[in-house]
Parts: structure tokens; sequence; C-alpha cells
């Protein structure tokens, strides 16, 4: 283990990419570093990671089991999971059982749970909502590979000539790998790169071409890459032949893909796509990363085969600087593939064949073991619905956010007669539906690996201590397990049990023949288990020290060996707009916010970015609603209030909502709920991206930032809410249609009766400012307006902790400024140093015009590089102003 002083070397808590980090204890707390050792990010950290320390906090937590939200001991609650599953399986059969589990748990906890449920209850009704992010690149491997396995290593970013990022904002989304991409292209301005994406996203800075494709179009524009390919003699003919099926099947396919009709299907130019076929064909190495904007689709399956056929066709696979490489999005979604957490997958890579069952059944010493695979997310939360699963357990995850038509699902949960949540936080969308909720640990207490995008297996390590009654996943289930009767097969004392036993089963009888074998690891003791460096699979006598790069032999797992590739054809979603809902709805992710914000919702650094949830939409396409206002997005399935960001590049006919918000951070914007569960046939994944809706201008009457002195017990009685926690502090955005009635009832039940003092204003016709001190010391602060008040929240929210002294001073608070005439921050860029845009302004007329300038003169963009989009498009906008003769 790379130790600094007392620093604790850990893997982050996010996405994919995996980063390393070492954890350096400080009088206040954690400070997280990059580290420089670790292979996915060699030191580098975005701003997301780099927060780590300041989301430790125990607010929210729940630290004790529950039966009916009233605390219990563990031995109650164990008790009564066990009694549940059992009595449900006993009446029902096993089939009426299901878990539900979660990219966010470590590889042990997730074997222990795929194995108490295929191994032992016999069903195989254990999915994850890893279902909802890289589903369809399973398949896609599967189909071409014959087994799930990602090829590239994220040196190839940095040897490929060419590379193309579809359906991925890498700059937001996987920031540090995007980082490397970037100084790959500084450090050799001749790569290419290309980003497949119908908006501009921050990704696009880099791009050599940005393709604005129709929504969900790729399919065809890799059909057409493979068709111009063939047509200019640039395949790989002696690599077609030796190495893979299916060749003439699939170029037959592609061979209707013409440049003309490529083009009118991807709703591109002729140009576009003769520059996008030219960098194909020039390159030698050829890169495509691709995420959830391939894979979130009702053929996201068949637009990876699309990807990975023309790599194949070219030979750019099993080399340097070459490969299809699926980028996941959560910490831990390929642990969860490797231990078989989706449902259509046994174990350790094998599936439902008599010989895999037979396989697992010997080595698991069970006669129980599932013969047929399960029900996937989609489906398993539906039969929760039809009364099909009469019990489930949720672990680790908020399906009641994240799964499509999420308002269905809670209804239909809301019916299950058994609902088991194991999680960290007390109140989330999810524990509000169960009836047991059993406390687990978080990110930072517990100890375990995980494996990124890149098959790196990295140990995750606690540096905290386990808070109240929290307890590992591994142990909870391992605890129900032998209440259920399988004591021997669940006596783990310790998570690297788990491990050397999850490696051997990967090695066992495996000769070859599947591609997750990390047999190499499973003698390791404790300590070394402890200690142990990140190493990418397989792992094994062959390759005692990982493998960077699979497939360099040309060899793939299919029986004969070869790859197949995959006559497809291309097709548009099923969703589509129309008259009644004539917008496409795009959902994603935001640079400094993770999932369902139930980590990154606590530091309030983070939430500075993007304060709100918003909707970005071409002006065009409702003219009547400017920045500033609240717009109303309809579907067929509910509504959303979001705050109005219209935005001239957006493309017309599409606007984009991001996908993190739950109901305890706003009141209506839980995008999932919009959604149609349209999945792909092959993969179960649900087309999350591509939803017709309508918009309209949401008619405010007033609206107003509140600040309260610590946790708000409940949200206020208004129409639209959101809500930032900063320390010891509660700042909601509010607005309505009329004044509520319980406003001061709900002002009451915050800070209960006593003696305020209160100091207020009137503010032109329509607006009203309100300070209320107690003992001193700021309990409230009010601002309401017309529209949004235009306001210096960071000197609001120091109020609160360094009570201003005098009168001058307290007047300029309920004016909502800093004392001293400073002008507020405005929205902040750039998260690592707290640079807001009127910082920016300012020193761009004062002379600074280029991203380095500011750099030196305020720092932003200086650390983890994910502001610099943000500032150049800051740039340009200044220069426009100028040119125009505006004031910027
Ligand atoms: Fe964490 Fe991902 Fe950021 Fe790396 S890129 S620090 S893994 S969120």
């Amino acid at each position: 283990m790379s130790q600094r002083s007392n620093a604790i070397s850990t893997t982050c808590a996010y996405c994919g990419v995996g980063c390393g980090i070492r954890m350096q204890p400080q009088d206040t707390g954690y400070v997280a570093h990059g580290e420089e050792t670790h292979p996915a990010n060699l030191g580098r950290m975005c701003v997301k990671g780099s927060a780590l320390g300041e989301t430790l906090g125990l607010e929210g937590r729940l630290l004790q089991p529950q039966i009916h939200q009233r605390p219990v001991s563990w031995s109650r609650a164990l008790d009564a999971v066990a009694d549940g599953l059992r009595a449900t399986i006993d009446e029902y059969g096993p089939q009426a059982v299901a878990f539900y589990g979660s990219g966010q748990l470590l590889t042990e906890d997730y074997y222990v749970a795929n194995k108490l449920m295929k191994g032992f209850i016999g069903a195989s009704n254990m999915d994850t909502n890893s279902r909802l992010c890289m589903a369809s690149a399973v398949m896609g491997y599967k189909r071409a590979f014959g087994a799930d396995a990602v090829p590239c290593d994220y040196q190839d970013i940095e040897l490929a000539d060419c590379v193309i990022l579809t359906g991925s904002n890498a700059a937001w989304a996987h920031p540090v790998m995007y980082q490397r991409l970037v100084q790959a292209k500084q450090a050799r301005p001749a790569m290419r790169i290309v980003v497949i994406d119908p908006r501009p996203t921050a990704t696009c800075d880099i791009a050599d071409l940005h393709l604005p494709l129709r929504p969900g179009s790729d399919a065809a524009l890799f059909c057409g890459a493979l068709n111009t390919m063939a047509a200019q003699d640039k395949l790989d003919n002696a690599y077609l032949v030796q190495h893979t099926v299916g060749t003439e099947e699939t170029l037959a396919a592609a061979a209707q893909w013409t440049l003309a009709k490529t083009a009118d299907f991807c709703g591109l130019s002729a140009a576009q796509l003769e520059t996008f076929y030219q960098y194909i064909g020039d390159s030698e190495r050829l890169l495509t990363l691709y995420s959830m904007g391939i894979n979130q689709s009702s053929s996201g399956v068949d637009k990876c085969n699309a990807i990975i056929n023309l790599h194949l066709a070219m030979g750019h696979i099993g080399r340097a600087g070459c490969g299809p490489f699926s980028i996941t999005g959560q910490p831990n979604a390929m642990g969860g593939r490797e231990v078989g957490g989706l449902a259509n997958q046994l174990a350790a890579h094998m599936g439902f064949t008599p010989q895999d069952i037979d396989r697992v059944s010997r080595f698991w010493h069970s006669d129980r073991v599932a013969t047929a695979p399960g029900l996937n997310a989609v489906d398993l939360f539906q039969a929760i619905e039809s009364g099909q699963i009469k019990a489930v357990w949720i672990m680790g995850t908020n399906p009641l956010v994240s799964l499509p038509d999420a308002d269905r699902v809670r209804a239909g949960l809301a019916q299950c007669p058994l609902v088991i949540v194991s999680d960290l936080m007390h109140d989330t969308d999810t524990t509000r539906a169960a009836h047991i909720c059993l406390p687990a640990l978080g990110w930072g207490e517990k100890n375990g690996t995980v494996t990124n995008s890149t098959r790196t297996v990295s140990r995750q390590r606690s540096f905290l201590p386990a808070p109240g009654e929290a307890k590992p996943d591994w142990w909870i289930i391992s605890q129900v397990a032998q209440r259920l009767g399988f004591a021997e097969a669940f006596d783990y004392q310790h998570p690297a049990e788990i491990f050397r036993e999850h490696a051997q089963l990967s090695g066992f009888e495996n000769h070859g023949q599947r591609a997750f074998d990390i047999s190499g690891l499973a003698q390791l003791s404790n300590a070394q288990w402890d200690a142990m460096a990140p190493i990418q699979w397989p792992v094994n006598d062959r390759h005692p020290q990982g493998t960077t790069r699979l497939f360099t032999d040309g060899k793939f797992y299919h029986p004969d060996s070869k790859a197949r590739l995959v006559a497809i054809a291309p097709r548009l979603p099923i969703n589509r707009p129309s008259n009644a809902y004539p917008l496409i709805m795009n959902t994603g992710r935001i640079r400094d916010q993770w999932h369902t914000m139930t980590r990154t919702g606590k530091s309030a650094r983070l939430m500075q970015h993007c304060s709100e949830p918003f909707a970005q939409f071409h002006p065009d396409d409702c003219p009547t609603a400017q920045a500033g206002d609240l717009l109303r997005v309809s579907s067929t399935h509910g509504w959303l209030l979001l705050r109005a960001q219209p935005d001239p590049q957006q493309p017309r006919g599409s606007l984009f909502v991001p996908m993190h918000w739950n109901s305890q951070f706003s009141q209506q914007a839980r995008v999932d709920a919009l959604i149609e569960a349209h999945t792909d046939p092959l993969s179960g994944q649900p087309e999350s991206k591509q939803m017709p809706v309508r918009i309209q201008r949401w008619d405010a009457v007033w609206q107003a930032e509140v600040f309260l002195r610590g946790n708000a017990s409940a949200p206020p009685p208004v129409a639209y809410w959101s809500r930032i926690t900063q320390p010891d502090v509660t700042h909601f955005t509010l607005a309505d249609t009329t004044i509520p009635d319980d406003w001061n009832a709900w002002l009451d039940q915050q800070f209960g009766t006593g003696q305020w003092v209160c100091q207020s204003a009137r503010i032109g016709d329509d607006g009203f400012n309100l300070l209320a001190w107690k003992d001193q010391k700021l309990q409230l602060a009010f601002y309401a307006h017309r529209a949004l008040p235009s306001l210096d929240r960071q000197a609001i929210v120091s109020a609160f902790t360094q009570c201003p002294d005098n009168a001058q001073a307290r007047l300029s608070l309920l004016a909502g400024r800093a004392h001293g005439g400073k002008s507020p921050s405005g929205t902040i860029v750039c998260s690592c140093f707290n640079v807001g845009e009127t910082a920016i302004s300012e020193a761009l007329q004062q002379g600074c015009h280029d991203v380095a300038q500011l750099g030196k003169t305020l720092q932003c963009g200086t650390n983890c590089g994910s502001c610099i989009p943000e500032l150049k498009k800051f740039i340009a906008r200044q220069r426009e102003a100028l040119v125009a003769g505006e004031t910027p």
C-alpha cells in the first residue's frame, strides 16, 4: 500500500475512471489528493474527487437498523429480514424474491449478494443499477468477443491517432480521463479528436470535428463509416479472414449506408461525413470511447456492435492506441459484471448453460443454483408492481429516482409486501418506501475492491471508523444468509476471504475459456490483499502481472476463437416527438454532481456550479421563457419544474435536463419520472435519453431565496423549491403562483417560538427582504421579489457564522450584499478555487485575454481543468460583446 505519512491510499467513490486517491488527515478532517502511482489518474483528480473530504460528515446518515421507521437492534432487524424472505419463499417460491444492487457496492459485497440469491435462494432475480448505465456495452462485447471484456487501457488515449467520443460528455462525466486526452492533444496536435453528440458539450472544446447528429442515429454513422472504408479498400482483410466471422453479412447490411443516406438519416452534411471518414481512413490507430449516449437506447447493443464492427474490420483492436472502449459510469460497475450482478449472468462470467450451472454448483457446494436468467431492472420493478415479486432487497441505490417511469416504480413499490433497503442515508426516496432499513457503511468506512473501466482491480480502503451501528454490506448479507440456513457457505469473517473465493471461482475450470480470471490473486493473504496494488485482469499463471490490453493475439472467447461482426439495421429511438410533445428531452450528468446527489449534494462547493435543476433549450423552442424564469417540462408520464436556461447553441427541437435532482433537493425535478420505460430487447437497458416533452414558461408571481440556520426539518410549502445544504445553513430557492397559507406555520416549525429581532425592507414595488435574529445570531435571511433576486450568497452564508457587528453591515446584509460594496461572486465557474463569474468578468475587463492569464490571475482552471471549456466560452462571449460595442 502506498502511504505518505499517515495518508491512506484508496479509490475514488465516483465514476468508472477509478482514480486512485490519498486521503490525508488534517486537523479538521481529510483532504483528497491524486495518487501519482495509480495507473488510472497518475496523480490527477477532478473536482468531485477533490471534494470527497467535504462529504464525510454524518448528517443525514442512517445509523441504526429500523423496522417501520422505528430503531431496532441488529439481531431483530436481521431476524425480520430472514423471516420475511423465508416466509415469502415458502409461500410463493424463490422467484418471488429479488435483490437490486448497485455499482456503488464493493466487489466483495456484490459477490456475497449474488451467491445468496443465485446459489442458495435459487432464483436469478438479482439485478443492479448498472443495468441503467452499461448493460448494452456488456451485450455488445459478448456478441462480438464472446466475453464481456473491454480490450483497452487508458494509455491508448495517449497513443491513438484518432479518438472518437460518441455518446460521451467525458469533460464532465469522466473528467480525469478527458484531461488525459487534453494533454495528449496538446503534446501531439496532429492527433484527431471527433465528438459525436447532438449537443455542443464541454467535450467539444478540444474537438477537431463535432458531429451534431440526430439523437439516436449513431449506428447509421458507424455503418456508413464501415461501408465507406470498404469502398475505399481500407479494411484489414487479412485480419477479417483470420480472426473474425460475419464479414459478408455485415458488409452487405452496411452497403446501403451510402454517404447521402447516412447524411440524411443522421441529419449531417455530406462534407461533415467525408471529413469524419477521412480521419478514420487516415488513422493507423483508432480509439472509440463510448458511454451512456450509446448505451441508454432501445437499440444500444446494435450501436455498440456497429462501433465494434468498424474496429474489427479495420484491425483497430488488440493494438496500442486502438479499440472500442466502453467507459463505465459507476465506480464498481465492472466489479458487478465480474461477480454476476446482472440477472442474465450466473457468476464469474458464466451464464446459465448446463455446464456453467454444474460448475458453479460444485464450487459453491449447493444444489439450489438458479438455472435460468432472472428479471432485469425494469422488468423486476414491473414484476413488483404486478405482485409477482413479493419481497425485494434494495442495496445502495435509489431506484425511485433513477429508474424510468419512476413514479410508477414508486407506486409499485408501495404495494410490495416486504421492502428491505440497505443504505447510508436515512431519508432517500427509496428508504421512504422501505419496511426495513439497514445501515450500511459508506465510502471511507468500508474495505474491499472495485474494478474500473480498464479492468483494473483497486483496493478501496477504510480510513474512518464505522459510525453508529452501520455495518459492511457483505456482513449484513452473510448474517441473513446464516439465518436462512446457509451458515457454512456464508461464514465470512473478513472481506479478503470473500475476495479469495471470488478469485478462485474465476479460475475454476477456466482453461482460458473465460476472460475474467483473477486466479493469480486467489492465494493472497489478508495482509497481501490489504496492500494489493492496482492490477488489470486477467491475472493468472499466464499473466501473473495482469494484462494491459486484450486480444493482442487475435483470439477471442467464442468457441472458434474468432470475433463476430454483427449485421446491423440502424433505427431511430422508439420515442418520437409528436404535435403534443414536440421536443426531445436528453438527460445527462453535470460537471460537479454524481448520481442522485446523496453524496455530492453534501458539498456546498459542488452545489455552487449548478445550484438548481435546470433545462437548457434553444430560445426559439420557447420564446416566452427567459433566463431566470421557471419552466414546466411535461411528458406523457409527468412534469417537472426547472430553471429555464435558453441557449442558442442548444439544437432546436431538443432540450437537456440533468439527471441528478431527487426529492430531497428539489420539489419536482426527478427527471426519470418523465421517461417511458422502453428498453433494448437484448440488454434490457432503458432508452433514457430520448423522451418527447413539451415546455412552457411557468408564471411564478414571486420568487425568493431563504437562508435558515441549521438543517430545515421540512421543505417549504411552495410549488417550487430547490435546496442547497451549506455547513450549518440551509438555502432554499423558492417560487409560487400564490402566497401559501401555511408559510408562517412552516417558519414556526423550523424555529419554534421565542424572542426574535426582525429587520425588514420593502424593495421597489415587488421586493421584500427580511433578516431575523435571536440571541444576536442570524437565524433567517429572506429575499423575495417578482423575479429571482440578485444576491451575494456567499456573504449571506458567512453572516451565519460571522455576525455583522455594525448597523451598516446589517443594512448591506438586508440588501443581500457584502459590506463594502463588493460585487456578488455570481455563479461559481471554478469549483476548485471558488472563482465566480464576477471575478472572471472583471479580470477579462482588466486585460486578461486567455485561459492561461485567467489562471495566473485567479487560479481558475489550474487544478482539475474541468472549468476550462466554460472559461473559454466566457472569453468568447466577452469578445463578442466588445465587438458588438456592448458593456460585457
Ligand atoms: Fe473520481 Fe471520476 Fe473524478 Fe477520477 S474522474 S476523481 S474517479 S469522479
